[in-house]
């Protein structure tokens, strides 16, 4: 009896560390496959240079909605369209600005997502960095007032991050103030334009524009030497109601645990200034390259893996925003959410939202891509992107830190193109992102119970130790959690 039970032992151990040895040599031969000459290249190339700017509700988001369809089922992968519905359309035509009063000359100017079309007219208020401080010096009725606002060089990310609050702030002044629009400076210089949400996203209504660096430095010039100037603007934009966009989601059904849902996502809109090559084509074609090897290999999964490209990212989220209600059973089940959405540059680690419980089960899990990189896992929870409802929801959810080199100086700008992507990251990122997916479909059991669901007290209690009420303001989604209508209840 004790002799069977040793030998049942002994069969039961080898099986177990036999498959310990057949995952390993899977993830192993999966970063071999990823490292070596893929179609991924040439896919991002057909998003960017023959779909192009994707804005959602356009004729190019359609189109990158099918392609992107067909080329998971072309990999041989189980894949669907996922409907949902965006709250309205807008998509920018065109923008002219120019300027009248004591000196005349035309602006190069972009509008901000949601500017209603129309002819505006006013004067200009040149009000600094539109600070607290800086509308407290202002006191004059401003309704008849675009506030002209100067913004610092953007240079990395973290010069993003501040340009956002900057204007967030700028805004919620002007809007106390009654302005009738602000004009932002643009961060880059030579004329670079780009466009962004306003602090109340697809609700805005006010006319807000990105004017090129050198024409606002001009007329701040001016009007510091004591110049009135009015400007005029005409803003042209298809508008129209609530319609249905489709984020695209592929699948590899788990072998062992189906029910448990690994699901990693790149969002396959853009703005249309650029192609939305590093903001995030090239993280589209890396979902798709993963699908295509982990098929090709054979790789049989212990849990499921979803690949989903989301749409409607760049005007809220609405698209991961719609998975994570239409899927709200499930979520129990989903054990990991992972975002890539920083570009192409090197990866050196990753946000883990809040979770600090969550970095030592990813160092282990970035053991099998140690040679690829170096890693530094960041506890801090990241708001603007497809990972935020999962977090909303209390699933364990991951974004991808890069080295900023290529990203902020292009973000969301024409600039945003085909050969900007860093080729040679992207192409060592998607091997650390198959292995880091592998990896968490196949952890035991035991590892995965870890990767827990918090409940809305959890939650909150990121959002107060992390301060994070300001930034949910600034991208207009502390109230619908606070309300309830986004997150676990
Ligand atoms: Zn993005």
């Amino acid at each position: 009896m004790h002799n069977i039970i040793v030998a049942f032992l002994f069969i039961v151990l080898s099986l177990w560390t036999n498959k310990t040895i057949v995952a390993q040599s899977d993830i192993s031969t999966l970063i071999q496959a990823m490292l070596d000459d893929s179609p991924m290249e040439a896919d991002l190339q057909y998003i960017c240079d023959a779909i192009g700017g994707r804005v959602t509700g356009s004729a190019a988001n359609e189109t990158a909605v099918d392609w992107t369809y067909e080329r998971f089922k072309s990999a041989g992968l189980s894949v669907e369209k996922d409907t949902f519905s965006m709250p309205s359309l807008w998509l920018a035509e065109y923008t002219k600005m120019n300027l009248t009063g004591d000196q005349s000359f035309d602006v190069q100017a972009v509008s901000k997502y949601k500017t209603p079309p129309g002819k505006y007219q006013g004067n200009v208020v040149y009000l600094g960095l539109g600070t607290d401080k800086d509308f407290e010096g202002y006191p004059q009725d401003l309704s008849n007032s675009f506030v002209l606002v100067e913004s610092e060089l953007c240079l990395d990310i973290n010069g993003l991050f501040e340009e956002y609050t900057n204007a967030a702030i700028a805004e919620f002044n002007a809007r106390k103030r009654g302005a009738k629009g602000i004009i932002f400076m643009s961060s880059r210089p030579k004329g670079l334009l780009y466009r962004f949400i306003t602090a109340k996203t697809a609700d805005n209504a006010m006319p807000q524009f990105v004017m090129a660096r050198e024409d606002a430095k001009r007329c701040i010039r001016l009007i510091e030497n004591g110049s009135k100037l009015d400007v005029t603007i005409e803003v042209n934009a298809s508008i129209g109601e609530a319609f249905q966009s489709e984020n695209v989601i592929a699948e590899i059904k788990g072998s062992e645990k189906p029910e448990e849902i690994i699901i990693i996502g790149a969002h396959i809109d853009s703005w249309a200034l650029g192609t939305g090559a590093n903001d995030n084509a090239c993280n589209v074609s890396m979902m798709i390259d993963i699908a295509r090897q982990m098929t090709r290999l054979g790789i049989k999964p212990k849990r499921t893996i979803r690949f989903a490209l989301w749409n409607g990212e760049e005007q809220g989220y609405f698209g991961s925003w719609h998975y994570t209600k239409e899927n709200i059973d499930e979520l129990d089940n989903h054990k990991m959410a992972l975002s890539v959405d920083i570009g192409s540059g090197p990866i050196i680690g990753f946000f883990t939202n809040g979770r600090d419980e969550l970095i030592p089960i990813l160092d282990s899990v970035l053991l099998s891509v140690d040679t690829l990189g170096q890693y530094l896992n960041i506890n801090a929870p990241i708001v603007g992107t497809d990972n935020f409802d999962f977090m909303l929801q209390g699933v364990p959810n991951l974004v991808a830190n890069h080295k900023p080199s290529v990203y902020g100086i292009n973000y969301h700008a024409s600039s945003d193109t085909y050969d900007k992507v860093d080729l040679e990251s992207l192409n060592t990122n998607s091997a650390i992102i198959a292995a880091l997916t592998l990896s968490f479909a196949n952890m035991s059991n035991q590892e995965a119970e870890l990767l827990n669901r918090q409940n809305r007290a959890q939650v909150q209690d990121i959002f107060d130790k992390h301060s994070l009420e300001f930034t949910m303001r600034m991208f207009n989604v502390w109230d619908p959690w606070v309300t309830g209508q986004r997150g676990i209840n």
